[in-house]
């Protein structure tokens, strides 16, 4: 029997790229967006459509799952993986950055979660899963307003977990410490970028984007009547 349709928002690199990579080995056709399309695309998966999105603008993203949803049938899962990090002392850091990470990191996945709900509700069937952080567990150093955006997720999901745990819909968060990926080379300050790479020395290394993939596929791997309401993890070396 033919799998279902995933969405993975943020697939052109990091987690969501490996996330794309293992649900597709698994079976599954695939809606993947993100702005850079080419890497969607570079990425070459069998019955995939990439869409060049940005999750902060309903009208395309909504677009792009009635599309996938025509080819491939309807969405079971939902992956909000986009998602920025632009660290900086809140006294200096230009409120233009705190906007980006909370339009991108919240509205941008509630946006997806608006999406796929009614749909999900109406067959009695689904699955969302949100990366959250364990900066949305508890906070760092010159991290408000990420933390503040990835605490947002944790209580979102856990919201509508709730909401929709009589509709057979599971909600699942998956919150990974330190990934060795692109995220922090969009911070503008050489100086915490500096210090992040000693921190990450420091406890030995972080994990890698497969890991993530691994727990991400676990969680959806299960039976619908099991839902993993939050997954945890880091390299073994991080306080
Ligand atoms: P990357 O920077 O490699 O990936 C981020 C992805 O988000 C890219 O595919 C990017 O695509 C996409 N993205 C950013 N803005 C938008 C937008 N407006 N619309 C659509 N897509 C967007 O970093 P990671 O893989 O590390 O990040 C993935 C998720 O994991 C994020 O939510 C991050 O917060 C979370 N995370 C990462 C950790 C880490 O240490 N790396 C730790 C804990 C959580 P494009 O630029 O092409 O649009």
């Amino acid at each position: 029997m033919s799998k279902p349709l995933v969405v993975i928002t943020g697939a052109s690199s990091g987690i969501g790229e490996a996330c794309a990579k293992t649900l597709s080995a698994a079976g599954h056709p695939l809606l993947l967006v993100a702005r850079r399309i080419e890497r969607l695309e570079a990425l070459n998966l069998p019955n995939t459509l990439c869409r060049k999105v940005d999750v902060t603008e309903l009208a395309d993203f909504e677009q792009a799952i009635k599309d996938a949803e025509a080819l491939y049938g309807p969405v079971d899962m939902l992956l909000n993986n986009a998602g920025v990090m632009l660290l900086g002392a809140a006294h200096e850091q230009a409120p233009s950055e705190w906007k980006t990470m909370l339009d991108v990191n919240v509205m941008g996945l509630l946006n997806g979660i608006h999406l796929v709900l009614a749909g999900m509700k109406q067959r009695q069937q689904g699955t969302i899963i949100n990366v959250s952080s364990i900066a949305g567990r508890k906070t760092f150093p010159s991290h408000a307003a990420y933390c503040g955006t990835k605490f947002a997720v944790h209580a979102v999901s856990e919201n509508i977990r709730e909401e929709v745990a009589g509709d057979n819909v599971r909600v699942t968060v998956i919150a990974p410490g330190a990934v060795e990926t692109e995220l922090l080379s969009h911070t503008t300050s050489q100086e915490i970028k500096d210090g992040y790479e000693v921190w990450k020395e420091e406890m030995g290394g972080v994990l890698n984007t497969q890991n993530i993939a691994d727990a991400v596929a676990y969680a959806y791997g299960q039976p619908q009547n099991v839902c993993i309401r939050e997954v945890v993890l880091a390299a073994t070396g991080q306080p």
